[in-house]
């Protein structure tokens, strides 16, 4: 294993290449990436750096939007099969019926979509901002959200907004829908609860926490926030609720606390998919690039630039 890790860090010495590495990646991508976040943060990273290649380690839909956004940079992904089935639960072909039964309305699309799905689109959110950019649009104007059910309920029950909702999910949190949150709230009475807005991943459990809402040890927290609230916190004891990738890194910021996931099952088996092997093939190779057409990638453009505007 030492070889290629060595083999990698001198590739990208070579290439002037950055690894970019979601918070849901194997703990040794994590460990030898430049940067590990969630897919807007390194999308943003991806347009800031001086690096000629990025290697993006995710999942597709994440390295269409880092080439969305730094459009002059060469973006690989180490696994052209790395989907995204939130990302996939709606096709453009669906978005553009849909639009059409409400030719006024406005379309507000989770991060989690593809380049095409964007590209119809008129605000981007992330779990994060979602609630602040859909109490930006006139309270007149009729909502279409998706794809992410979960996260069109939360917002919806938070702004008091009657929203168009697609039937959208993410497979891996669909499951931590199935928990009795409650019953695992009331076995660890002294952890705090963090929840992770970010990927599509626990919108559901956001749904669930509304069942406390009086509770002072459930949080949502961006990863930045999370990891700050792991950083800065008196308590030993954490229940995090979104893919268990994130573990590895709060451990490492907290190596005496007991972190724990909500559920052990919750294992994005597309973002496992990149290994150390494909990250040394993909640097060695420059592939498999992932590049938006300029005329698709600058309409998809427009909805994240004014989210970004608003947040
Ligand atoms: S955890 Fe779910 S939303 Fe996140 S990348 Fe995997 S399939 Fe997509």
């Amino acid at each position: 294993m030492s070889d290629l890790i060595n083999e990698i860090l001198k590739l990208k010495r070579e290439k002037n290449a950055v690894i970019l590495a979601h918070n849901y990646q194997i703990p040794e991508i994590q460990d030898i990436a430049d940067f590990v976040g969630d897919s807007l943060g390194l999308s943003q990273q991806a347009a800031s750096t001086n690096a000629e290649l990025i290697v993006f380690c995710g999942v597709h839909f994440m390295a269409e939007t880092a080439s969305i956004i730094a459009p002059n940079k060469k973006v690989i992904i180490p696994d052209l099969d790395a989907g995204c089935s939130l990302a996939a639960s709606i096709t453009v072909e669906q978005l553009r019926e849909w639009k059409k039964q409400f030719p006024d309305a406005v379309v507000v699309a989770y991060i989690n979509t593809t380049a095409e799905i964007k590209a119809e689109t008129d605000y981007c959110v992330t779990s994060s901002n979602a609630v602040k950019v859909v109490e930006a649009i006139p309270r007149d104007k009729k909502i279409l959200f998706l794809p992410d059910r979960f996260l069109g309920q939360y917002v919806s029950s938070i702004t008091g907004r009657e929203m168009e909702i697609w039937k959208g999910a993410c497979h891996v949190h669909e499951k931590i829908g199935d928990i009795d949150f409650a019953e695992v709230h009331a076995k660890h009475p002294n952890a705090e609860f963090l929840i992770h807005p970010e990927c599509g991943c626990s919108t559901s459990c956001m749904m669930k926490s509304r069942q406390f809402p009086d509770a002072t040890n459930i949080h949502i927290h961006s990863t930045e926030g999370m990891i700050n609230f792991v950083k800065s916190s008196d308590k030993n004891e954490f229940v995090i609720a979104t893919e268990v990738g994130i573990l590895h890194r709060l451990k490492k910021i907290n190596p005496e606390a007991l972190i724990l996931p909500l559920s052990e099952n919750s294992v994005c088996e597309y973002m496992k998919m990149i290994t150390i092997e494909k990250l040394c093939y993909a640097l060695q190779n420059e592939k498999f690039e992932v590049r938006v057409p300029e005329e698709l990638a600058a309409k998809a453009r427009i909805p994240i630039e004014r989210m970004l505007a608003i947040v």
